[in-house]
C-alpha cells in the first residue's frame, strides 16, 4: 500500500494527497505533518518506512468537505484519490485514482465556492521570443468563460484586479507579487506555444486558431493552452463544454488600473474600518447568488459605449416604476445558481438537490419570461423571447425527482417509483418482501406461544429472532444462537439468512437502476447546457438590473445623460456611500469639466472635502458608466475611456519602494497612459519630497495633464503656490472647500466654491485630532514666525526665482562640451561632427 501511495504521490508531488482508505482520507509523511499543522488536527503514525515511523493524520469521508474548504482557504491544492477497485475482488491493495484535484481556481463544489465571489483561475505568459506583451488567459468553470488579454508588463495588476482571480499560474521560477491570490508555479513547457496551438485546436474543434485571432500571438496561446491544461487537470476530464474562446475587449470598457479600484473601493476596502461600506454594498439590492457576481463584474468594467448601456438604463427606468418589479423580485427569490449547477451537471458532480433546483429555476425563469414579456422596453422583451423557454428539461426532472432527495445518489432513494417500470417492479418485490417478515413473526408468536417474540434487524448479524429470556424457550433444532444479551437470545435461521440475501440483491438492483436512471438524466440535461447557461446569463443580468432600479428608488438617483462632446457635468452630485449613510448630513457638489475647463485645482483645509469630491465625481462616472442612475441632480456625461486615480499615501515596503517612490511610479504610469478622454484624480502629487521638489514636480505634472494629454483633472494640493496655476493655464480652474474658524475650532462646510481658498488649517485640524496642546501652541508660534520671516509667494515663477538653482546635469554636460571646444584645432568636418554631437545631447529626452 505504501508502495501504490508513493506512486500516486510521485504524480502529485505540490498538491496534498487525500488518500481514501475506507471511511477515511488519509494523508502521510509531509503531507501528513503540513494537513494536521493546517487543520489543527491530531499527527499519528502508522507503519513503518525504512525503520521510521510513517506519519499519518485522517478526516473522515463524510465530514470531508468542512476540511477542504479550511485548506482552499489557506491556498492549498488537494488531490482526491479514491478506491475504484472493488475491494473483495482485489489481491493487494485495491485499485486507487486521483479523481479530481481541488485547487482554489477550479472550483465547482457547492459546498467550497464562496457565494458572492467566483473561482477563477489565470495563467501568466512572460513575453516571449520578439514580442513584448505578457499572455493572459483565465478560465471560470462556473460561467465556461474561457478568455485571453494581451497586457504590458504595467498594466498588468490591472488586468489581474479586474478578473479578480483566485489563482494565478506562472511558469516555475518565476515570481509575481501584485496579488493576493495563490501563485501556483508549473512547468514552463505547459506554457509553449507550438503543443498549446494543437492543445487548444483539438479542444475547440478547429484546424487552427485563426478564428480566434490568436495566429502570431505565442504568449496569449501559450496561457490560454497552460491555463485549460491545468483546469482540465484538475477535474480529470475533458471539459468539453469550453468549446470557445474570446478576447477580453478592453476597449469596450472603462479602463481602471488596480490603484484606481482600491482607491475608489468599488468592491473592497481600503482600510476596513467600523460599518464603512463598498459602492457594491450600498447598491446590492439582488435577489440570486448570479446577479450578486454579476453586479460585482458591472461595477469593475463599466461599459464605454452609450447604447449599451442605454439600454440598461431603460430596463432600469422601467422596473423603478412598473407594477411587475414585486412580482420580479419575489420571483428571483426562487432562482437558484444557475451557472454554477450547470456546470455541476456537465462535469457529472451534480447532487439530486442540484437538479431539483435546476427544475425549480426553469419554472421561475418561465414567469419571469412572461413578465418582461410585458415590459415596455422592446430589446430586453426580445433578449427573453429569444431563450428557450426548455420545459421539458424541468418536466422531466419534476416527474423523475422525488420532492426532497437525499443529498447525493449514493444510497438511492433519488427517484420516484412512478417514473420508471423496472424501478417501480424492484422496489415492490422489496416492500412484498417486508412483508413476509411481518408475517413470519406472527407465525413463529404462534408456533412457540411466545407474543413478545419479534425479528429484527442490525448490520452485525442481519434478520434475527429475539426471545427474552423469561420466556424459558427451548429453540428447535434450525434455531442458530448468535448472541446472548442480559434478557435475551438472539437466534438466527438459514430462512432469515436468504430472505437476507433476497433483499440485498433486491436493493442493490433498485439502487443500479437509479444510478442508470440518474446518468442518463445528466446526459439529458448536459444536452441542454448552452440554453440553461443562456438562461443563467440573462436571470443574472435582470436581477441586477432590478437591484439597480430598487438602489436609484431608495436613494432617489436620476438617469445620467451621455454626450458625444465631451466634458463631465454633474450637479449637486454626492458620494453614494457617504449619502447612504443616514448619519451623514451629505452636501451635494458640482463638478464641471469641459474643453474651457479641464483641471480643477482644489485647495482647502484638511477634512475639507478634497478627496471626497474628486472620489465621488469618479463613482458618479462609473456608476453611470455600469448602466445605474447617479446620486446627483443632473448628470451629462461625454466620452471616458480610463480613469486614474493618485491618492493617499502607501508605500511598497515589501517590493522595495518608499512612499515616495509608490507615489511617482503611479504618477509616471498615469502620464503615460492618460488620455483626452480621461479623468484623472490627484489627490497631494509631490507631498512625499521636500517642499519646492514636490511643488515642482507637482506643477509639471499639471502642466504635462493640461497642454499635452488634455485629460480631466481634479488636482486636491495643500500647495498653495499651486493656485497660481489657474492664470498661467486658461484651462485650468481654482476651487475649494471652505471651513469656518468658530474661537480656536473649525467648522467644515464641505460645499465647493469658485476660487483659492483663503488658508490652510492644519494646525485646527492637528488640534481636533488630538494632537497635544503644548504642541498645538508650539506650532502655532512657530507658524507665526515662519509667516513674519517669509512672505508668502503667490507667483510661483517668483518663488521659483528665489529657489538656489540646481543645474540640470544635461545642461551642465553641454556646456562642458561647449568650453573644451578650441575651435581654431578644428577642421570644417570636425567642426561639423562636434555641432552634431552637441545638438544630440540636446535633443536627448531629460533625465536619460
Ligand atoms: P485631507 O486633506 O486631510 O486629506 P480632505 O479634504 O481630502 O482631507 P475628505 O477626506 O474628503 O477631506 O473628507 C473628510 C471627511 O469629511 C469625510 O470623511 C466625510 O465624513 C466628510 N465630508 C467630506 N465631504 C463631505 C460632504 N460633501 N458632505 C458631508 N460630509 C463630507
Amino acid at each position: 500500500m505504501v508502495q501504490q501511495y508513493l506512486d500516486i504521490k510521485a504524480q502529485h508531488p505540490d498538491v496534498l494527497l487525500f488518500y481514501r482508505m475506507g471511511d477515511f482520507y488519509e494523508l502521510f509523511f509531509d503531507d501528513a505533518k503540513r494537513a494536521a499543522s493546517l487543520l489543527n488536527i491530531t499527527l499519528t503514525a502508522r507503519g513503518k518506512n525504512n525503520n521510521e515511523p510513517i506519519p499519518m493524520c485522517g478526516v473522515p469521508f463524510h465530514a470531508v468537505e468542512k476540511y477542504l474548504s479550511q485548506l482552499v482557504n489557506q491556498g492549498e491544492s488537494i488531490a482526491i484519490c479514491e478506491q475504484i477497485g472493488d475491494p473483495a475482488k482485489s489481491k493487494g491493495p485495491v485499485e486507487r485514482k486521483v479523481v479530481r484535484i481541488i485547487s482554489p481556481g477550479t472550483l465547482v463544489e457547492e459546498s467550497l465556492l464562496p457565494d458572492d465571489t467566483e473561482s477563477i483561475v489565470l495563467a501568466i505568459n512572460p513575453p516571449q521570443k520578439r514580442h513584448l506583451t505578457y499572455g493572459v488567459a483565465w478560465i471560470n468553470l462556473s460561467t465556461s468563460a474561457f478568455r485571453v488579454a494581451e497586457s504590458s508588463r504595467v498594466d498588468l495588476g490591472g488586468v489581474i484586479e479586474r478578473v479578480n482571480p483566485t489563482e494565478v499560474l506562472v511558469p516555475e521560477g518565476s515570481s509575481l507579487e501584485m496579488t493576493k491570490a495563490t501563485v501556483t508555479e508549473i512547468e514552463s513547457y505547459q506554457f509553449n506555444d507550438h503543443l498549446g496551438s494543437a492543445l487548444l485546436a483539438d479542444q475547440f474543434n478547429t484546424v487552427d486558431l485563426s478564428s480566434f485571432q490568436l495566429t502570431d500571438k505565442p504568449s496569449v496561446i501559450g496561457a490560454a493552452a497552460a491555463v485549460l491544461q491545468y483546469a482540465k487537470n484538475a477535474c480529470q476530464q475533458s471539459l468539453e463544454f469550453i468549446d470557445s474562446i474570446s478576447w477580453d475587449r478592453s476597449d469596450a470598457t472603462i479602463h481602471m488600473d488596480a490603484q484606481t479600484r482600491r482607491n475608489l473601493e468599488i468592491d473592497s476596502r481600503i482600510i476596513e474600518h467600523g460599518q464603512s461600506k463598498t459602492v457594491l454594498d450600498v447598491l446590492d439590492f439582488t435577489h440570486t447568488l448570479m446577479g450578486k457576481r454579476l453586479l460585482r463584474v458591472w461595477l469593475n468594467e463599466p461599459l464605454r459605449d452609450p447604447i449599451e448601456i442605454e439600454k440598461r438604463l431603460d430596463v432600469v427606468e422601467e422596473f423603478m416604476v412598473s407594477r411587475q418589479t414585486t412580482q420580479l423580485m419575489s420571483l428571483l427569490q426562487e432562482v437558484g445558481d444557475l451557472h454554477r449547477i450547470v456546470t455541476r451537471v456537465e462535469l457529472g458532480s451534480a447532487s439530486p438537490r442540484d437538479v431539483v433546483r435546476l427544475a425549480q429555476t426553469i419554472a421561475a425563469f418561465n414567469q419571469i419570461r412572461d413578465l418582461v414579456d410585458e415590459l415596455g422596453v422592446v430589446h430586453e422583451r426580445r433578449r427573453f423571447a429569444n431563450l428557450r423557454p426548455v420545459v421539458h428539461i424541468r418536466q422531466h426532472i419534476t416527474e423523475a425527482i422525488v420532492d426532497e432527495p437525499p443529498a447525493t445518489i449514493r444510497d438511492g432513494g433519488v427517484f420516484r417509483s412512478s417514473f420508471d417500470e423496472i424501478l417501480s417492479e424492484t422496489r415492490q418485490l422489496l416492500t412484498q418482501d417486508h412483508e413476509f417478515i411481518t408475517n413470519k413473526e406472527k407465525s413463529l408468536q404462534e408456533s412457540t406461544g411466545i407474543s413478545n417474540l419479534s425479528i429484527g434487524f442490525n448490520n452485525v448479524h442481519g434478520y434475527y429472532i429475539e426471545v427474552s429470556r423469561a420466556a424459558k424457550f427451548e429453540p428447535p433444532p434450525e434455531f442458530i444462537r448468535r448472541q446472548t444479551l442480559k434478557n435475551s437470545e438472539r437466534y438466527i435461521t438459514r430462512e432469515l439468512q436468504m430472505y437476507e440475501q433476497k433483499v440485498a440483491n433486491g436493493r442493490a438492483s433498485a439502487l443500479e437502476r437509479e444510478r442508470q436512471l440518474w446518468s442518463d438524466l445528466l446526459d439529458a440535461l448536459k444536452k441542454e447546457s448552452r440554453a440553461l447557461r443562456e438562461i443563467a446569463d440573462a436571470l443574472a443580468r435582470i436581477d441586477v438590473l432590478v437591484s439597480f432600479a430598487q438602489a436609484s428608488k431608495r436613494y432617489e438617483f436620476i438617469r445620467p445623460k451621455f454626450t458625444l462632446d465631451s466634458g463631465i457635468t454633474i450637479r449637486d452630485g454626492k458620494h453614494i456611500v457617504l449619502a447612504a449613510n443616514p448619519e451623514v448630513n451629505f452636501v451635494p457638489n458640482t463638478t464641471l469639466l469641459n474643453e474651457t475647463q479641464h483641471l480643477l485645482v482644489i485647495t482647502g483645509p484638511n477634512m475639507g472635502g478634497k478627496s471626497t469630491y474628486m472620489r465621488q465625481t469618479a463613482l458618479i462616472v462609473i456608476i453611470a458608466h455600469a448602466g445605474c442612475f447617479v446620486p446627483a441632480s443632473a448628470a451629462l456625461l461625454g466620452p471616458i475611456d480610463s480613469i486614474f486615480t493618485r491618492i493617499g499615501a502607501a508605500d511598497d515596503v515589501a517590493g522595495g519602494r518608499s512612499t515616495f517612490m509608490v507615489e511617482m511610479s503611479e504618477t509616471a504610469h498615469i502620464l503615460r497612459n492618460a488620455t483626452h478622454q480621461s479623468l484623472v484624480l490627484l489627490d497631494e502629487i509631490g507631498r512625499g519630497t521636500s517642499t519646492y521638489d514636490g511643488l515642482a514636480l507637482a506643477w509639471a505634472v499639471a502642466e504635462e495633464l493640461t497642454l499635452r494629454l488634455h485629460s480631466y483633472v481634479l488636482f486636491a494640493t495643500h500647495y498653495f503656490e499651486m493656485t497660481a496655476f489657474e492664470s498661467d493655464h486658461p484651462t485650468a480652474r481654482n476651487v475649494h472647500l471652505d471651513a469656518i474658524e468658530h474661537g480656536d475650532d473649525i467648522v467644515f462646510l464641505h460645499s465647493v466654491e469658485e476660487g483659492p481658498a483663503s488658508r490652510s488649517y492644519g494646525i485646527q485640524v492637528a488640534k481636533l485630532a488630538g494632537v497635544p496642546n503644548r504642541v498645538v501652541r508650539n506650532a502655532r508660534n512657530r507658524l507665526n514666525r515662519l509667516m513674519d520671516q517669509y512672505v508668502l509667494q503667490k507667483n510661483p515663477d517668483d518663488l521659483f526665482a528665489t529657489l538656489p538653482r540646481q543645474d540640470d546635469p544635461d545642461d551642465q554636460e553641454l556646456r562642458d562640451n561647449v568650453a573644451d571646444i578650441v575651435i581654431d584645432d578644428m577642421s570644417p568636418r570636425q567642426a561639423w561632427q562636434k555641432l552634431n554631437e552637441l545638438i544630440n545631447i540636446a535633443k536627448r529626452d531629460p533625465g536619460d
